[in-house]
């Protein structure tokens, strides 16, 4: 059985949608379609925040241009689709959820606020038209389907914007709405993004949050497979805007992809393949517009695993925070100190570096938490910082770069041809971190050499072996 699920540019248009019910035909036909999880059409989601923004301050006239850009999206879409009775009845669907959103928009303007249940229940009405356009398309076009809200099935706890799915009752939901579906041939066609609390109030899960509700439903109706349609041939080696030599990856493990994900590629939500890891499914990215392409494919690790490394991502700009001690607090103290403030003000750390002997360390975080790490941690070290047990906090916008492969685990020699590749370049080295499971060394360097250090460390341990890959032999098992 097989899970699948379309991001917003797979239904991107009416044309979109049509190759979509192509896909999901041929697959029906020699395997089962547990589910379709579906995103919103392209740019939807996006257009419902400024709308709700634009509402918030007031501006009319500005939420009233975004709601006739989402209805003649959608309606032009049906339209283009249907005819008859059916484009009546799929018309009116669609336009009493954005007649629920226009009144939401309405309640904010009076209220010149945007509280967070409210903003779940307006940026969610996106999944809502698309799954209702998908499931009546493939529907009429002879693959007998239903729109699944997934309000009443993917339960989750009442955070909301980044809503945590609770696990049981999540499964049992799904299965009873899936299942009985299934019995009769018919597919659920699901809301990604979306949820609800125990009490049916709206919620989401976080933006680009649909990848995660699939691996939910995967997990939930023990999918076989899930597989991911996007817009590109699978996850590349590097950046293409970085590396004109990027390949496609013909496999990466669970470990590999998160770190990848953990790291900014944009390859996953990070939260996707959680779900996944306890009945090992994997997950097999696929381009809608050329489907015939393998993808990549996501798993377990297996004896056959290839060497070395196998992809290079960056993530620009973050800040790197460094605390030195002059005489004050010790290495361990400073450490928990700092971790405790940081937890506290749900501040993410993408990576840490420490010197034991000088009592100093450095914390890589996303840019847009920096002020708040920063903050936290002045209040925290308030006495020493006056004092002058501490030197002032530095703050430094820098760029992180990570080498992933599970291959480079016990391969001596890795580093020292990371490091000299960047050392060639001239390009200096501002923070390195090696996590234990070896299989991803990342490290810090300034912003403007960003390009430079990803495109040396691809031509160092990844390029070599796409010179093979771009020879005919190797496209055409990439593209398999
Ligand atoms: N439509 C949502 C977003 O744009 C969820 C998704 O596409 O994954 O964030
Ligand atoms: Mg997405």
């Amino acid at each position: 059985m097989l899970v699948m699920k379309f991001g917003g540019t797979s239904v991107g248009d009416a044309k979109c949608f049509a190759i979509v019910k192509d896909i999901v035909a041929r697959a029906a036909r020699d395997q089962t379609v547990g589910a379709v999880v579906v995103s919103a059409m392209s740019t939807v989601t996006e257009t419902l925040l400024s709308a709700a923004r634009l509402a918030c301050a007031g501006d009319q006239k500005g939420v009233e241009e975004k709601l006739q850009y989402l209805e003649q999206k959608h309606l032009g879409t049906i339209d283009a689709l249907f005819s008859g009775a059916r484009r009546d009845a799929v018309r009116a669907k669609v336009l009493d959820v954005l007649g629920e959103f226009r009144r939401i928009c309405g309640g904010m303007a009076l209220l010149s606020e945007m509280p967070r249940r409210s903003m779940d229940a307006g940026v969610s009405v996106g999944e809502r038209m698309s799954s209702i356009i998908l499931a009546n398309y493939m529907d009429e076009q002879g693959i007998p389907a239903e729109a699944v809200d997934a309000v009443n099935c993917v339960i989750t706890d009442d955070n909301f914007c980044n809503a945590k799915p609770l696990t049981d009752l999540t499964r049992d939901a799904l299965r009873n709405v899936a299942l009985p579906l299934i019995e009769k041939k018919r597919i659920a066609v699901i809301t990604g993004f979306l949820g609800g609390t125990r009490d049916g109030i709206r919620t989401t899960l976080g933006r680009g949050g649909s990848d995660y509700s699939a691996a939910i439903v995967a997990d939930a109706l023990e999918a076989d497979e899930l597989w991911i349609w996007t817009d590109v041939d699978g996850v590349l080696s590097a950046d293409p805007k970085m590396v004109g030599e990027a390949a496609i990856l013909d496999e990466l493990t669970y470990e590999e992809a998160s770190e990848l994900s953990h790291f900014g590629a944009k390859v996953l939500h990070h939260k996707t393949l959680r779900p996944l890891l306890n009945r090992t499914i994997p997950v097999y990215i696929k381009n809608t517009f050329a489907p015939e392409k393998r993808g990549t494919r996501i798993g377990p690790p297996h004896a056959g695993i290839q060497q070395g490394a196998k992809s290079v991502t960056s993530m620009t700009p973050v800040t790197l925070l460094t605390v030195r001690s002059i005489g004050g607090p010790g290495t361990t103290e400073l450490l928990a100190r700092t971790f405790a403030a940081l937890d506290h003000s749900q501040v993410e750390i993408l990576m840490v570096t420490q010197s034991s002997y000088q009592d100093s360390f450095s914390l890589l975080v996303p840019q847009n938490m920096a002020e708040r790490a920063s903050a936290a941690l002045e209040n925290a070290f308030r006495l020493e910082l006056n004092h002058n047990y501490l030197e002032p906090l530095t703050a430094q916008h820098v760029t992180a770069i990570a080498l992933i492969g599970e291959g480079m685990r016990g391969i001596p020699g890795v580093a020292a041809r990371l490091f000299g590749s960047l050392a060639k370049e001239r390009i200096n080295i501002i923070a390195i971190a090696q996590g234990s499971s070896e299989s991803n060394i990342s490290l810090v360097v300034s912003v403007e050499d960003r390009g430079a250090a990803v495109r040396a460390i691809h031509r160092e341990f990844i390029s070599p072996a796409e010179a093979e890959a771009s020879s005919p032999q190797r496209t055409q098992r990439a593209q398999r």
